[in-house]
């Protein structure tokens, strides 16, 4: 949660007077913790998007993650190229075939490979005879738990506070101020800007605002496979499998001292931020090795660990980005990542900040508006199946 504060200081005529302070951030755990939805030692960046409206700020964000590296002169992404794959005839080549439109119409350059020719380019493969492939050279990986400290000590440099452990409790209009209740003090503010995530239902109940926001618990897996160097970040890249139904793969190459790493898109159970649990889940544990046994069955090892993390979905998978205005709140914003935000994380932070300063952003926004029926009528049917049983068996049919 990031709020421009005021402070109300008296002067010498002892008249009150608002000056500003600047910009404060809160955080209800320590910076760092693993409770929500943005620490993990990798997430993927990538430009193949079916949906025009996301590549122009896919393709931002990395000009903004480099400005984030050249100032901190840490380096925060890794180009791996990216390979979005999927079985010929399958509701996923559908979606495949979407990505190619979207890139297309976005001068987005891609390769296609099929068949035997995914093995000729990334022999880590097992054989592909029905498969197709977009590859995308620009794709690659985000380190995720550097990159968040880096944009805090960045934060901080410029001139912002950041509070751990001071949880927001309330929300409350005060004049034509806002009033931030947290478990460190209240704080006056112009402008605030809720970037809760999965809490972001609890945060808004204050202003009498509630979203449809669905919390999934999810998890990765990380292998430590004997054939590391060929899972290395040169030599294999970012891989999503489209299956057009939950709990698709992707895979992620080696970075830092974790293993060969792959998940279950919309794989978890439908829970809240107090219900969740941090354990594994076995059997979706089980249905990620098969996957990696059956696809590039060279980087499977022991398994070293796996981690669970939360998803905040919207009925349509798409951002939330917009104010308060509806609920009598047009200073506060509020933004909800949909489970795919990290990558964005830079370029997001720049549109919320031009909507907080300015009023208005240069980005288009439009398909983020509260007002879409997605968000904004109650019986708009959510587009992701959720809850879908994981069988015990080795592959589902449409691999
Ligand atoms: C397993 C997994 C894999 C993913 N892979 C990718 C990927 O490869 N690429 C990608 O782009 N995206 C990916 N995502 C999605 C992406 O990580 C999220 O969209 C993004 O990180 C969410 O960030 P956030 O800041 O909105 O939420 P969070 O990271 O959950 O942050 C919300 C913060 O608000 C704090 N908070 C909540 N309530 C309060 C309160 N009352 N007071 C103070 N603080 C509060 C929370 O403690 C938390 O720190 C993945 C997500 C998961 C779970």
């Amino acid at each position: 949660m990031i709020i421009q504060i005021q402070k109300k200081i008296c002067n010498e005529y002892n008249i009150c007077i608002i000056v500003v302070v600047g910009v404060l951030g809160l955080e209800q755990f320590n910076l760092g913790h693993d409770n929500g939805g943005s620490q993990d030692r990798t997430r993927i960046l990538r430009l193949s998007y079916s949906a025009c409206e996301y590549i122009p700020l896919a393709k931002d964000t990395k000009e903004a993650w480099g400005e984030a590296e050249r100032e901190s002169g840490m380096q925060l992404v890794y180009t791996t190229g990216g390979l979005d794959i999927a079985k010929r005839g399958t509701p996923g080549h559908e979606c495949l075939e979407k990505f190619a439109k979207s890139m297309t119409a976005q001068n987005v350059e891609f390769e296609r490979y099929e068949g035997q020719s995914i093995r000729k380019k990334f022999p880590q493969f097992s054989a592909t005879p029905k498969w197709i492939s977009l590859y995308q050279k620009d794709a690659g990986i985000i380190d995720a738990a550097l990159a968040n400290a880096v944009h805090i000590q960045l934060a901080r440099k410029h001139g912002a506070t950041i509070l751990e452990n001071a949880a927001v409790l309330r929300i409350v209009k005060e004049g034509n101020q806002t009033k931030v209740c947290t478990s460190q003090g209240d704080f006056l503010c112009k402008k605030v800007i809720v970037t809760s995530g999965a809490w972001t239902n609890d945060v808004l109940s204050s202003i009498g605002l509630k979203l449809p926001i669905t919390v999934t618990q999810e998890q990765v897996t990380y292998f430590a496979t004997p054939h590391m160097n060929e899972f290395t970040k040169d030599r294999f890249p970012v891989v999503f499998l489209h299956t057009g139904l939950p709990a698709a793969p992707y895979f992620i190459p080696i970075h830092g001292n974790t293993g060969f790493k792959t998940g279950l898109d919309l794989g978890g159970p439908v829970i809240t931020p107090h219900t969740r649990t941090f354990i594994p889940d076995e059997r979706r544990r089980k249905k990620e090795r098969n996957y990696v046994a059956e696809l590039c069955p060279r980087a499977l090892g022991p398994t070293l660990y796996t981690k669970t993390c939360l998803y905040a979905l919207t009925p349509d998978r798409n951002y939330i980005m917009d104010t308060c205005e509806e609920a009598g709140h047009r200073d506060i914003i509020v933004f909800v990542g949909a489970a795919h935000a990290y990558k964005m994380a830079p370029v997001l932070g720049k549109i919320l900040s031009q909507l907080a300063i300015d009023g208005r952003t240069t980005y288009d926004i439009s398909s983020f508006t509260m007002k879409r029926p997605a968000i904004s009528d109650p019986s708009y049917p959510p587009c992701f199946k959720l809850d879908v049983p994981v069988k015990d068996d080795i592959l589902p049919s449409y691999l």
